[in-house]
């Protein structure tokens, strides 16, 4: 089949503002428009989280990888992320059990936590120099789960395995001094620096025989049985027996967008101010609709982030900064009263949601060896690493025992 009309994929602005990560500028990556037609066993398109995740595991099959990008290495919206590594999907285990049945639901929280664990390993694995620290998460009430429901949730997850267990008012105050009635608190969370995350898996790669081309366009897909080829929007030809499109928010147009739908997101960071932390450093967020989160930096920041609006319109967004940063900031000072909520960084960006919360990844139907990873939702980074485990699979032509939760819309 042949796509040969117009651009690839869909374009954005996925990101204004500056994220905390770039503000000692852009992440340096050896990088060159593609200059010739080339021929590898894999091509990715996308120099972001889930491109680098998917082409370590590619690598590690032995796969002769070429990475290509309209940007460059780092430069779409992974610098964006505030970087809470989670288990927890947007929806919540008794949520995601009424929608997909309990087998499928728990599954997919299982799969989740095994994810992180193993992006904590390759980090470790490749002596990746990211701000990587084990936290715990701790999961507030609101207008999505009340202290109730938030018990009947700690329940379902614990009795299945998951490390995670409701705790009560003092204990809550005793991690974050926070005056609640009570929580979930995980286990098994993290936070890092993505740019740093990402940079470094990108240098892993070259160093490993794998070549990123941007700017490069891909504009056109043919694909059959043999192979596929891509042509980029310099004339260039690159053929390959797999192509992944690991595009995040500019969705390849030969995926149904159905399910799923890039929205708004915004964010901020303070100044330094380790004093004034709460104790434990644990990640926090909430149920409730729209959600704060936040976290800590190495340097001993806050990031605070939330307040997701459903629409993609970039204009709307940006004008939208100085309000949303304001009421994330009235909400931080409630919470955590001893802290300077004063912003330092402030950004908007693109962001993805799906009904169940979970993402695609995955076969594209109708379109013989291409693959697509949409990592939406609150913690796209765990997706990725998901992504990396079943495409690396697909690839190699073996089973994978979750593909069915996550296979693309038909
Ligand atoms: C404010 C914010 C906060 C977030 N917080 C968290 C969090 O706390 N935890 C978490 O886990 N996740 C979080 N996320 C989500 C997570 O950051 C994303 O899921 C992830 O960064 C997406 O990475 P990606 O590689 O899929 O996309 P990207 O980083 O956008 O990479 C896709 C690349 O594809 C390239 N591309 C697109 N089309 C073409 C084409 N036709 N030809 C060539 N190249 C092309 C683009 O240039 C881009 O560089 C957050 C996101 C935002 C915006």
């Amino acid at each position: 089949m042949s796509n040969g009309l117009g651009t690839t994929t869909v374009q954005r602005d996925l990101r204004s503002g500056t994220p905390v990560w770039l503000r000692r500028g852009p992440a340096r990556v050896m990088s060159a428009p593609l200059a010739e037609n080339l021929k590898v066993d894999v091509v990715v398109v996308g120099a972001g989280i889930s491109g680098a995740l998917v082409t370590d595991a590619l690598l590690r099959a032995g796969k002769r990888v070429a990475v290509l990008d309209r940007r460059g290495p780092v430069k779409g919206s992974t610098p964006a992320s505030t970087a809470l590594l989670q288990f927890d999907i947007d929806q919540p285990l008794t949520h995601l059990t009424r929608k997909l049945g309990r087998e499928r639901a728990v599954r997919a929280y299982w799969r989740s936590a095994t994810a992180v664990d193993f992006l904590r390993g390759r980090i470790a694995d490749l002596g990746l120099r990211c701000a990587f620290r084990e936290r715990q998460s701790v999961y507030l009430p609101g207008n999505v789960l009340n202290v109730k429901a938030l018990k009947r949730e700690a329940t379902a997850r614990t009795e299945v395995g998951l490390r995670s267990r409701f705790i009560g008012a003092g204990e809550l105050r005793a991690l974050t001094g926070i005056e609640r009635p009570g929580a979930v608190l995980s286990c098994g969370a993290g936070e890092l620096d993505p740019v740093a995350l990402v940079a470094g898996l990108w240098r892993s790669a070259l160093s490993r025989g794998a070549s990123i081309y941007a700017p490069t366009e891909v504009i056109g897909i043919e694909s059959g049985r043999s192979g596929v080829t891509l042509t980029t929007a310099s004339g260039h030809a690159i053929r390959a027996g797999h192509a992944v499109f690991a595009t995040g928010y500019e969705l390849v147009k030969l995926v149904k967008p159905i399910r799923y739908k890039v929205i708004s997101t915004w964010a901020m960071a303070t100044a330094p101010q380790p004093d004034r932390l709460w104790p434990s450093r644990c990640l926090i967020w909430e149920a409730a609709d729209p959600y704060l989160y936040l976290r800590t930096t190495s340097d001993g920041r806050v990031i605070a982030g939330g307040e997701d609006e459903a629409f993609s319109s970039e204009v709307r967004r940006d004008a939208l900064i100085p309000a949303k940063i304001n009421a994330i900031r009235r909400k931080l000072e409630k919470l955590l009263p001893g802290l300077d909520t004063k912003p330092e960084f402030t950004w908007a960006g693109c962001f993805g949601d799906s009904s169940t919360g979970l993402p695609a990844i995955g076969a594209i139907p109708g379109a013989e060896r291409c693959f697509a990873v949409l990592g939406y939702g609150g913690n796209g980074i765990t997706f990725s690493a998901i992504a990396a485990q079943v495409i690396q699979r697909a690839v190699l032509g073996l089973p994978d025992p979750d593909a069915d939760l996550f296979a693309l819309p038909g």
